[in-house]
């Protein structure tokens, strides 16, 4: 794929690495190509950061036709670049496409696209302990039209933002709330997939757990309310009595993670049993009170690991291991940021440098 590049007259100025926060500040270009019916993908390009106009009667404005991914470029101590399992994201960005009736982008192209933006934004990838490139790849419909059906036209977007370190004193436990009443996801939906529709319909629940005091919600199966299935944007963990639980992905109604999947190999070389498998909201609050859940933690590219301190369904109410982060918790962290930062070497071949 050949990228032409225009460039900015002038650079913006860079913010302040102990206080970037997350996605507040956008750098200086994007990567951006188009999808047109009977012409496919064209007219790859890196261009200036800036609004794009689209017309008020653009598909993704009605029908949120739109799909994303998360991913982060990491700086490391001799100040190579790397990137984490790209091809992982491309792939998946791929399936979300296709359950929205969107056209698929090559892998290649997609990691290429990645990788060259990062290369040209080289400067913005920080330095700080703990910091990254934070790289959002997006799409959406752009045909101006209002029927209901497949657009003959689309956008593929790039943009990054320097981002800071997730927890600058340490990891900390956060409490969660199961919902027992609103759903993310049913099966034969779009749960599994990574389309803007799916975070809009979860602010709800999200602001009924932060007025009750949670930080997070915790959503069950949409068919029965029964089995736990992940969080926000998080996959969910539990360690009882040794053995490692999460829901499995392959219903449709859950986000395969690449966290999550980099969690399990690495659980699984440490001879540690993982059971993909329901797991109903009654056994797990049942091992709560009789002390045999042992550690709890959600998973995801922008936190990497998140312990879970507190749990509550309805009136009831578990603390975990104290409300402090779980040994196997912090090993899960110690050695993922380090694959990713460079610090531990990554015999699983999983980082691959921009330049690669
Ligand atoms: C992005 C996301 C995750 C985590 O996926 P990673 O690839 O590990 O970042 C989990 N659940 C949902 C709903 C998500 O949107």
């Amino acid at each position: 794929m050949e990228i032409r590049f225009e460039k900015r007259p002038v650079l913006k100025e860079k913010p302040d690495q102990k206080n970037l926060g997350f996605g507040k500040y956008m750098t200086d270009y994007m990567f951006v190509m188009d999808w047109k019916k009977g012409e496919g993908w064209h007219d790859a390009r890196i261009v200036p950061h800036e609004p794009i106009a689209i017309d008020p009667a653009c598909v993704v404005l009605h029908y949120a036709q739109e799909t994303f991914e998360g991913m982060k470029a990491y700086r490391t101590e001799s100040g190579k670049i790397q990137l984490f399992r790209p091809e992982m994201n491309a792939r998946r960005m791929n399936r979300s496409n296709d359950r929205l009736c969107m056209p698929e982008i090559p892998e290649e192209d997609f990691v290429q696209a990645v990788k060259a933006l990062v290369k040209v934004e080289e400067d913005w990838v920080p330095s700080e302990k703990d910091t990254s490139l934070y790289i959002r790849p997006f799409m959406f419909a752009t045909e101006a039209s209002l029927g209901v059906h497949m657009a003959s036209a689309y956008k593929f977007i790039v943009i990054c933002c320097p981002v800071g370190a997730y927890y600058p004193t340490g990891l900390d436990p956060v409490k969660i709330l199961v919902e027992d009443e609103l759903v993310r996801a049913v099966k034969g939906g779009t749960g599994f997939t990574k389309c803007g529709g799916n975070y809009a319909g979860s602010i709800l629940g999200q602001i009924k757990a932060e007025k009750m005091g949670y930080t997070q919600v915790l959503w069950l199966d949409g068919e029965t309310r029964t089995y736990v299935e992940e969080v926000g944007t998080m996959n969910i963990m539990f360690k009882i009595a040794g053995e490692i639980y999460t829901a499995p992905v392959d219903e449709g109604t859950v986000l395969a993670g690449i966290t999550r999947d980099s969690m399990i190999q690495l659980l699984r070389k440490w001879g540690y049993k993982v059971n993909e498998t329901h797991l109903s909201v009654h056994d797990l609050m049942k091992a709560g009170h009789d002390g045999t859940l042992e550690e709890v933690f959600g998973t995801g590219t922008a936190a990497v690991i998140s312990p879970v301190g507190e749990l509550r369904y309805k009136d009831d109410e578990v603390i975990i291991n104290d409300f402090k982060t779980g040994e196997l918790t912090q090993k899960l962290y110690d050695t993922l940021t380090g694959i990713q930062w460079g610090r531990i070497e990554d015999e699983f071949g999983w980082t691959t440098g921009i330049e690669e």
